[in-house]
């Protein structure tokens, strides 16, 4: 008994012992396990960069030092340029090898402590822990220049370029906000042509969020009739008489008051709202041609109104059928109603924009090419488009009074748009000179402030009644 304790004791130590290494072991497994987890969670498996965890994990650490004294990170945000179409072209593997090419290029142009990731897609994004805003845009021209080089695809070789924003970190900056702001500056960049780098400036972010608010605004003022119309007689020149008027929209504004279309068509445009707002005008213009046409005082057969159609209008397969409805809604003719549109609108001339043109043509509503000359003054085309009348710009009649041979050469612009067989009207008349020497020159209609401006329906109403008839 005695001589058998020590002997339990040992075996019982070395036991133990074992046990605990098998435990320390399952440990270390655990560990090296638990670890490989996360190095996954923060890892782009593609590339082999960190991913969008491990650059938020990293921001805060950057951002700590900062709290404590040290100079901001810098974010670099890069989108490569044209990747969708390269990976609709060289396909899914070549597109992967790319991805991992600019990774490695990207590593390369960078030091050991930058932080390199891949937030998906063709995103990557550098975080520059420490680095003022020079640094970090020459490390970024480094990383433009370490991608310029062609890229190996074993049967070809293609160029990528990249498009860069940079931004430092503010101290109340969390990733989220950094990242939106390098994106608006990697927009920027996208938009000046691409293989650059631009640096944030906040009144790009001015800018985007007044964009915004007109937007939303503008949507709810074309729902709640905050939109008007103003109307602008066009004037047979050889008789004086009203033949027609354009209608100009304006957004009479609760705080700010009546706002011209040039603060708002072009947003409307950018971001498809255009579309409301044309068929807006569309029902509105019309209804009014109908209440002109019940009037005694105002009822004139041959009168026409005018509308200004923007480019996307053309785009769109109703915009025939909004047309053909209002029209049929009013009981008026198709004859009765002139769409203007834009030589820039026009020129496209894609299938969609040839087929919308080729049904108004049908429809029998007039076509106007509007401010003919002012873009790009191509005279060919007026030959081959289904239009009737051309609206020359008002800058031709502008120098006109000034410069003695400028009515030669309106007289030679009226030439070739009757040799067209198409009408031609004059804007931008604003004196009775201006009016006698087109008319002079056998040009058949004109507007212009000597006319009239654009008024208000009430008011055009009146001018329309007296049927003022300017000295032929
Ligand atoms: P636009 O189609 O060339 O319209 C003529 C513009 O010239 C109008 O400006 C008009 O007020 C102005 N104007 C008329 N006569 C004279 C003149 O004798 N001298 C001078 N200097 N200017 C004259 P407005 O109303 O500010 O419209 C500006 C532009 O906004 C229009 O140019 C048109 O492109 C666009 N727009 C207006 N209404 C609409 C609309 O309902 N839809 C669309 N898509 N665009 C519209
Ligand atoms: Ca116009
Ligand atoms: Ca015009």
């Amino acid at each position: 008994m005695r001589g058998s304790k020590p002997h339990r004791l040992i075996t019982v130590d070395s036991r133990i012992e074992k046990l605990e290494r098998h435990v320390q072991a399952l440990m270390k497994e655990l560990h090296q396990a638990r670890y490989e987890q996360r190095r996954e969670a923060f890892t782009d498996t593609l590339t082999g960069l960190g991913n969008r965890q491990a650059l938020g994990n990293s921001f805060m650490e950057a951002q700590a030092a900062t709290a404590k004294g040290a100079v901001p990170p810098a974010l670099l945000l890069l989108n490569v340029d044209g990747f969708k179409a390269l990976k609709n072209s060289a396909g899914h593997a070549a597109a992967d090898q790319i991805l991992v090419t600019v990774a490695m290029r990207i590593r390369s142009a960078v030091r050991e402590n930058d932080v390199v990731t891949r937030l998906g897609g063709d995103e990557f994004a550098v975080l520059l822990p420490a680095t003022p805003q020079s640094r970090a845009a020459a490390v970024g021209n480094r990383i433009l220049a370490a991608l310029e080089p062609n890229i190996d695809l074993g049967n070809n070789s293609i160029r990528c370029g990249a498009s860069l924003g940079l931004r430092t970190a503010e101290p109340h900056h969390g990733i989220e906000d950094l990242l939106q702001e390098a994106d608006l500056a990697m927009e920027e960049s996208k938009t000046e042509g691409r293989n650059k780098l631009k640096v944030f400036d906040p009144a790009t972010l001015h800018a985007r969020q007044l964009r915004r608010q007109i937007v939303g605004e503008l949507r709810e003022a074309i729902r709640s009739d905050q939109l008007v119309l103003f109307y602008q007689p066009i004037v047979e020149l050889s008789t004086g008489r009203i033949e027609g008027c354009e209608a100009l929209v304006r957004w009479n504004h609760p705080a700010h008051g009546l706002i011209m279309p040039d603060q708002f068509i072009p947003v409307a445009e950018a971001t498809g709202l255009i579309a409301e707002l044309g068929r807006w005008v569309l029902r509105t213009a019309v209804g009014q041609l109908r209440q002109w046409r019940d009037n005694p005082a105002t009822k004139q057969h041959d009168f026409s109104m005018r509308i200004n159609v923007s480019a996307a209008d053309l785009q769109s397969l109703d915009f025939v059928d909004d047309v053909g409805e209002a029209l049929a809604e009013e009981s008026l003719a198709p004859e009765s109603l002139v769409l203007e549109l834009t030589e820039s609108a026009i020129i496209h001339n894609n299938e969609l924009d040839r087929y919308t043109l080729a049904s108004l043509h049908r429809l029998g509503v007039g076509l106007e090419i509007d401010d003919f000359g002012a873009g790009y003054s191509s005279m060919g085309y007026l030959r081959k488009l289904p239009v009737d009348r051309v609206k020359v710009d008002r800058q031709f009649v502008k120098d006109l009074g000034q410069d003695p041979s400028q009515l030669g050469f309106l007289a030679a612009i009226q030439e070739v748009i009757r040799s067209c067989g198409l009408e031609g009207v004059w804007e931008g008349i604003e004196t009775a000179e201006q009016a006698e020497a087109l008319r002079s020159i056998g040009c058949a209609s004109g507007q212009g402030y000597y006319f009239g401006r654009p008024l208000p329906e009430v008011e055009f109403t009146e001018q329309l009644a007296r049927q003022m008839v300017w000295p032929a």
